[in-house]
Parts: structure tokens; C-alpha cells; sequence
């Protein structure tokens, strides 16, 4: 597929080479009354006003799980150059060319330009992180709710990849009210040891060797929470950290309120940085 310009992309949203085929989509568009009903923000200054759910792109590949979307109602896409190769972008843009410019809105990132190569050693492999932790279900519709109840919050941006994925965020898009039961489940949540970091920044003083232990435990989570080992390997480049640093520490002194074992994840997280990119596609 012929690569568009990131000026462009940018610029008007379109690819110049040949539209992707679309799967068809089994999600309904949003009937006006829906669309009336859509809660809506103001991006900071920018004067844009985004419905409360947009798309976390990264993970999907699928140009009629996005074209579902914008018939939803969503309308803000976030995505980035380093995106499946550079074809998440191209994907985007070979959809919404057939759209109105103004009728939505693409964030992109940029990637940064080195990748680390290694050697794989033989306790790691790329399926293992895809693996751990992922057997605790989570109210992720809660937790966005929550996070919405904060009304500096402009959008969440969820990464969704499948048609279940987007079903369950359509409601969020008219209803940021907590029931109940999400409530339970938030409180339930909160009892129990993270694989989220919060970003309290609690941990920057207390580590001797002044680790980005929040940084790291975004790779920890990349890899473990969102499946996604190949951001977080980026991000490990990012971070320069190639031998363990903990392993001249006889006892961790980072103390986490979200109970995380912080010398453990990061011992885990540093073997990616031995893995080849490749492996990780
Ligand atoms: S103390 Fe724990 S939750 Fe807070 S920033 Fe550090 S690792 Fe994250
Ligand atoms: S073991 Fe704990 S205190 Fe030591 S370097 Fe690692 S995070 Fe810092």
C-alpha cells in the first residue's frame, strides 16, 4: 500500500493509495436521536468539542471497526506514526477520505527514530508477555465513567479492536452516570494490588538509584495490561535502561500505595529489552 506524507495525513486525513476493504459493519449507525443525546466536551483551548469516548486506535487494524465508530459518533481517532508499521495511519486515512474534514479529528504521536536490537535469552519469549495477568476481569466501563466524573477530563481514548470492544463504549457516549454496581466494582477494584500504576509519583524520592519507576510500570503495563509488548519495548528504549539497576539492591525502599512490587515488575519488564523488535510485531 503506498504510504502518505505525515504532513498530509496530518493535513487532510486521506491516503493516495487505494482504499482498503471494509469489513461490514454489524454495529448500527447512531440514529439522530442517539446523536442528540451524545455528551460532548471542549478540547482545551482549541475551541474543538469531542464526544466523551473517542478511539484508541493502536491496536486495531480494522478500517470497518473504525468506520462503526464514526458512525456512532465518535470522532476524534488517536493514533501514531509507529502504529502497526505505519499502517494504522494509512488505514485512518484511507477511511476518512471519504468523509467531510471537519466532521472529525485525528490525534497522532510520533515514534521515536531508533530501535533497540537484542538477543532473546532462553528464560523469554514474546508469548509470555501476552499472557500474565490478564485473567481478572475489569469494569473498564466504570472506570471511564469514573475518570469522566472529573470534568477537566475533555475524552477517554480506550484501545479497542473488536465489535464487543466498541459496544461496550457506545453507551459511555450518552451516559456518564456510575451505577451502583460499577461503583461496587471500582471500590472492589481499588482493594486490590494494581497493574495500573496511578502516577502518584509517590515512589520518585524513595529510589536511591532515581529509576522512572513510573515510566517502567507504564511498560509493564503496555506489555501486560494492554498486550502490547512492542510499545513497551519502545518506550524501554526511550528509557535508556538496559541492565537491571535493581540487582545491586539488597531491599527495594519504593513503597507503592497501589502495592506494587516494584523491584519484581521491573526485572520483569527489563528482559523485553533483550527481545528483538521483530519478535514482538
Ligand atoms: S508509587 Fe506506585 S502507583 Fe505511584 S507512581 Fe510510583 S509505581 Fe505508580
Ligand atoms: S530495588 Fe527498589 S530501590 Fe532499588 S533500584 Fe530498584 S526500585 Fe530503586
Amino acid at each position: 500500500m503506498k504510504r502518505i506524507s505525515r504532513r498530509r495525513f496530518l493535513k487532510t486525513g486521506f491516503a493516495g493509495a487505494g482504499m482498503a476493504a471494509l469489513s461490514p459493519s454489524i454495529v448500527s449507525a447512531a440514529s439522530p436521536d442517539q446523536r442528540e443525546n451524545i455528551i460532548y466536551r471542549t478540547l482545551g483551548r482549541t475551541g474543538l468539542k469531542v464526544p466523551v469516548v473517542s478511539f484508541g486506535v493502536m491496536r486495531s487494524d480494522n478500517a470497518g471497526l473504525c468506520k462503526a465508530a464514526y458512525e456512532k459518533g465518535i470522532t476524534l481517532f488517536d493514533t501514531a506514526y509507529g502504529y502497526q508499521g505505519g499502517n494504522n495511519e494509512t488505514m485512518l486515512g484511507n477511511l476518512f477520505k471519504n468523509y467531510p474534514r471537519n466532521s472529525f479529528i485525528l490525534a497522532t504521536k510520533v515514534k521515536p527514530t531508533t530501535d533497540r536490537e537484542g538477543r532473546p535469552n532462553d528464560q523469554t519469549s514474546p508469548e509470555e508477555f501476552l499472557d500474565r495477568e490478564r485473567t481478572k476481569p475489569m469494569n473498564t466501563t466504570a472506570a471511564i465513567k469514573w475518570v469522566l466524573s472529573n470534568s477537566d477530563v475533555t475524552t477517554t481514548i480506550p484501545g479497542m479492536t473488536n465489535f464487543d470492544h466498541l459496544e461496550l463504549n457506545i453507551p459511555i457516549l450518552t451516559d456518564i452516570k456510575l451505577t451502583d454496581q460499577e461503583k461496587n466494582d471500582l471500590v472492589a477494584a481499588r482493594e486490590e494490588a494494581g497493574l495500573f500504576c496511578s502516577g502518584c509519583r509517590q515512589c520518585v524520592s524513595s529510589c536511591p538509584h532515581n529509576l522512572p519507576i513510573q515510566d517502567l510500570m507504564r511498560a509493564y503495563m503496555y506489555a501486560y495490561g494492554y498486550s502490547n509488548p512492542s510499545m513497551a519495548k519502545i518506550l524501554l528504549g526511550e528509557l535508556e535502561i538496559s541492565d537491571n539497576p535493581c540487582s545491586s539492591c539488597n531491599a527495594c525502599t519504593v513503597r507503592c500505595p497501589s502495592n506494587f512490587h516494584v523491584k519484581e515488575k521491573i526485572a520483569d519488564i527489563l528482559r523485553l529489552v533483550k527481545v528483538p523488535s521483530e519478535f514482538l510485531a
